[in-house]
């Protein structure tokens, strides 16, 4: 691989659930193979957004508790991969938003998210990793997470 083909700067986007270790291996292997800079990112949707963007009442200390929770967990795993304080992103939004977003301000050329390989209908409905597909500049590595992985062969 010579050094314009590798990649630089590879964003890792994890939903904290147990799926994210999938993809966080395939994150590390290829930031080792392309001596890349590798950065996670979780994004907190907030609690307006489930009612349609108005709250019937004052959660802003459930909100801190969440966020306060989510930036525990996000440097507990980003830092079992080593990757230093400066590179843990938590933001509030839209998860295929601001993870492109994210990914156009800190230049990386990579972003890996975990796709669950929907199909029919619900692929019509839309996942994060199609949401990151249609929105990114870079190129999207989806991950196959949960139990589709374990058909993949009956895919092909
Ligand atoms: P989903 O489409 O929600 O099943 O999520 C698939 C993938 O999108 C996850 O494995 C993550 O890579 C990414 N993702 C989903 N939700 C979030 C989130 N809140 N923050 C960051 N990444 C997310």
């Amino acid at each position: 691989m010579t050094d314009a083909e590798s990649y630089k700067k590879i964003l890792l986007a994890v939903d904290l659930t147990e799926e994210s270790n999938d993809v966080a291996n395939r994150a590390i292997f290829l930031a080792e193979q392309n001596r890349a800079e590798l950065h996670v990112v979780h994004v907190i949707e907030p609690l307006g957004f489930s009612y349609g963007g108005d709250v019937p009442m004052d959660v802003s200390s459930v909100q801190e508790q969440i966020q306060n929770q989510a930036q525990q967990h996000l440097n507990e795993f980003a830092s079992r991969l080593s990757v230093a304080e400066g590179r843990h992103h938590l933001i509030f939004g839209r998860p295929e938003s601001e993870i492109q977003k994210l990914a156009v301000e800190i230049s990386a050329d990579l972003i890996l998210v975990g796709s669950h390989g929907r199909h029919g209908i619900a692929l019509l409905f839309g996942s994060t990793a199609n949401g990151v597909l249609h929105k990114a500049n870079c190129d999207v590595l989806a991950v196959r997470v949960g139990s589709t992985t374990h058909n993949r062969t009956q895919d092909n």
